[in-house]
């Protein structure tokens, strides 16, 4: 903090992900206070204000980097609490809509843990910070003029209303703030909100992993969709996580969603587009109920387009969440702050308009992030929202051909991960030697099955050759995953040695 200037102040509403990596980015400027209205937990620990928790949530290395460089130290900290990092594509049994992805050395990586620890981890490093404090409440409204917002209203445990003045405030309330209205009160209109719903919806539960998963490093297990044929979209996905665990994640957008149903969870998972993640889950200890989530649609609010009072932006999902299928919140929410943080720090809190500034900084990550979730989502039967944009289809048709070409060349391989981990922007698929290889895409000589090792089909108790278990593709009737896709024997020939890459040495 700058010794000679006055004592400034921040509030952030909300101590989720957001929340706290913003009270990290301002605690060089100002004192912060975090409110939140759960009581926020010393380890990890579940909390009403963050329901979507119960669910599978991938870090990706974008997004791990972003966090790093505001936290440094931080992927270590998570490792040494039980998260896994794992290589990409190396650890990862995918079926993209064009097929099995190799598993060749390490790409990119990710974080796999629950988002109780996750956030656990972030939590104490950001509150041992100097001057940033918690309180527990809800705010209520913004405090200040359609000009200038000076602080927030909260209701405590002891205290209804209570004032607290701050020289910036910043909205990290998440999917449900009520940001807009806020402002609204103080006269600020016009700001624009846009939202495209597949109706997906997200079903989880958690599995005692089989003897030897944990320590062997088994990979990540994942079945997508294929937005290309006109069916529901239908996922299944299972995810190693601490202590031993398999998180599984069913989802579903309209007209094939998964339920809350247990005895219908593991024949979802065998009737996606490969039943790989139903039969490594058949027999499994269940340690969880279903978890079910609705509600997961795409919204974006353009604060950035509205003339938006001084001394106040918003981050996270507050701004604009995406189908969590793509596992972007996070990421886009750690990518924006550290946005913000250069921001901050050329030109100090006390800039005036500083508040429209860091929202503008943001507005980019968000915008590739929801192009990228939005073009698909729409595509879905039923789904709502904006249409595509003229040239969306040509763009796709490039896309497509890029992520066939990533089932046989590793050097799409590469181009598709670093992208998806938002390791870099979406342009970067339009680079010369990406097209090169793009302009030579073919399918030819693809996986024909879940790339699982010979060890690792041993201990999930799986035939040493994969095989067909009738009913797959059954959940529609119309999926593309086909008992013509015949098993061609153990893939553990693709499987290459883990080529591990310094998280920060990517981060320069
Ligand atoms: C089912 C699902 C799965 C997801 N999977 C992934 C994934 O794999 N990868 C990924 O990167 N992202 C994923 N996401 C998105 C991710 O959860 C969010 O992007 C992330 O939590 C960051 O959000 P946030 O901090 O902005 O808000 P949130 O995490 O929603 O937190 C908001 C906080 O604000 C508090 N709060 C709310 N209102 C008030 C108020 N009035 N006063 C005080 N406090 C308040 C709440 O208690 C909460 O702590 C997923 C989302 C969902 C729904």
């Amino acid at each position: 903090m700058n010794q000679s200037s006055p004592p400034r102040h921040a509030v952030v509403i909300g101590g989720s992900l957001a929340g706290l990596l913003a009270a990290a980015v301002l605690a060089e400027h100002a004192t912060v206070t975090v409110v939140d209205a759960d009581p926020l937990p010393e380890g990890p620990a579940p909390r009403r204000g963050l329901p979507q928790a119960r669910h599978t949530h991938l870090l990706w290395s974008g997004g791990a980097r972003a966090i790093e460089r505001i936290l440094p130290g931080i992927t270590a900290d998570w490792t040494k609490a039980g998260a896994i990092r794992r290589s990409l594509p190396t650890d990862l049994v995918t079926k993209t809509a064009q097929g099995w992805i190799p598993r060749c050395g390490e790409k990119q990586f990710n974080i796999s843990c629950s988002r109780d620890l996750l956030d656990s981890v972030v939590r104490a490093r950001v509150i041992a910070l100097s001057g940033v404090s918690t309180l527990q409440g809800r705010v209520r409204a913004l405090e200040g003029t359609a000009a200038r917002v000076t602080g927030v209203l909260v209701d405590t445990p002891e205290e209804e209303g209570r004032l607290l003045t701050a020289d910036l405030v910043i909205d990290a309330s998440g999917r449900g703030s009520r940001a807009r209205t806020w402002l609204q009160a103080l006269g600020v209109s016009g700001i624009r909100q846009a939202e495209v719903d597949s109706g997906l919806v997200y079903a989880t539960r958690i599995f005692e992993a089989p003897a030897g998963a944990h320590e062997m490093g088994f990979p990540i297990v994942n079945v997508q969709s294929d937005p290309r044929v006109p069916v529901p979209g239908q996922t299944a996905t299972i995810v190693p996580i601490e202590n031993g665990q398999w998180q599984a994640t069913l989802s579903g957008t309209r007209g094939g969603q998964p339920t809350g149903d247990p005895d219908a969870f593991i024949p979802f998972a065998r009737a996606v587009r490969d039943p790989i993640v139903g039969e490594l889950l058949e027999g499994r200890k269940p340690l969880t109920d279903v978890a079910v989530t609705q509600g997961t649609a795409n919204r974006r609010v353009y604060f950035e387009k509205a003339e938006l009072p001084d001394g106040f932006f918003a981050v996270g999902d507050s701004v604009a969440t995406f189908n969590p299928l793509y596992g972007q919140g996070m990421t886009v929410a750690a990518q924006g702050l550290l946005a913000v943080r250069t921001l901050l720090r050329a030109k100090g809190l006390a800039h005036p308009g500083i508040g429209r500034e860091a929202q503008r900084v943001i507005a980019p990550q968000v915008s590739t992030a929801w192009e990228l979730a939005t073009s698909q989502d729409i595509l879905y039967p039923g789904a709502t929202g904006m249409k595509p944009r003229t040239g969306t289809g040509l763009l796709n048709g490039y896309v497509n051909r890029l992520m066939t070409g990533a089932t046989t060349d590793e050097a799409l391989t590469a181009a598709l991960f670093k992208v998806l981990t938002m390791s870099t922007a979406p342009t970067h698929w339009l680079h010369p030697s990406v097209v090169w290889h793009v302009l030579r895409a073919s399918d030819r000589g693809a996986l024909k099955a879940p790339p699982l090792t010979a060890a690792e089909r041993a201990v999930a108790g799986l035939d040493p050759v994969p095989g067909r278990t009738p009913g797959a593709g059954t959940n529609t009737g119309t999926g593309t995953g086909t008992a013509t896709e015949a098993a061609t024997g153990p893939a553990a020939e693709q499987v290459g040695p883990a080529d591990p890459v310094d998280p920060l040495a990517q981060a320069r």
